[in-house]
């Protein structure tokens, strides 16, 4: 089709003789389409492609109407909450197998018995109490398991994480593997010449 461009009195004249169908004034005002439409509209839709999709606001509405849109969207949400029941529904819609992170309920294996506060304590104190990826101090640290098997506590694949860094490692499990576990052994062969780490290296049932 050809772009019609009109001159700027042309669209004010337009607006003149159009009638202001906004809010209230519309004649759909406050009505609802009935569903027999509603399914034929879905229908017309299907198959072709949105006009929208990946296009951002300034693409879609230009710089400064995505401006208002955006603070709009925004102010929408302000004071509303979600009630308890909608909380509930909305939590157990993606608990257990839904969830995008389920792993054949890897998460409901036990730890072994090895793996008590004692030696999360020592694991904290090797690594100086610091998240080994951030560096981040005075905060709770959790021991985490390199290789993601509960079983497996040797110090080598245990590693202290803060809880930012620690919930990022639920994510691209094979990447952080291999990287945490590249991490330790370097760490490993540096501490090999270090008496402090023949001491942390000890059987744990000898230092007991
Ligand atoms: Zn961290």
């Amino acid at each position: 089709m050809k772009k019609r461009i009109f001159s700027k009195e042309h669209i004010k004249n337009l607006k003149l003789n159009h009638a202001d169908i906004s809010g209230e004034k519309n004649p759909f005002y406050n009505k609802k389409h009935k569903r027999k439409s509603l399914k034929k509209m879905r229908i017309a839709k299907l198959g072709k492609p949105s006009k929208l999709k990946n296009r951002t606001y300034e693409e879609i509405y230009g710089v400064e109407k995505a401006i208002r849109q955006k603070k709009k969207r925004s102010e929408s949400h302000i004071g509303k909450t979600t009630s308890e029941k909608t909380r509930e529904k909305m939590s157990k819609a993606l608990r257990g197998e839904k969830s995008y992170l389920w792993m054949s309920g890897k998460s409901f294996e036990k730890y072994g018995k090895e793996f008590n506060n004692w030696l999360k304590k020592k694991i904290r104190k090797r690594d100086n109490y610091t998240c080994q990826y951030c560096g981040k101090r005075n905060c709770d640290l959790y021991v985490h398991h390199i290789d993601y098997n509960k079983t497996n506590n040797s110090e080598e694949n245990l590693i202290s994480l803060c809880g930012s860094c620690h919930t990022t490692t639920n994510h691209n499990r094979r990447l952080w593997g291999d990287l945490l576990s590249c991490f330790m052994s370097r760490k490993i062969n540096e501490y090999n010449y270090n008496e402090e780490w023949a001491f942390v290296n000890a059987p744990i049932v000898s230092i007991k």
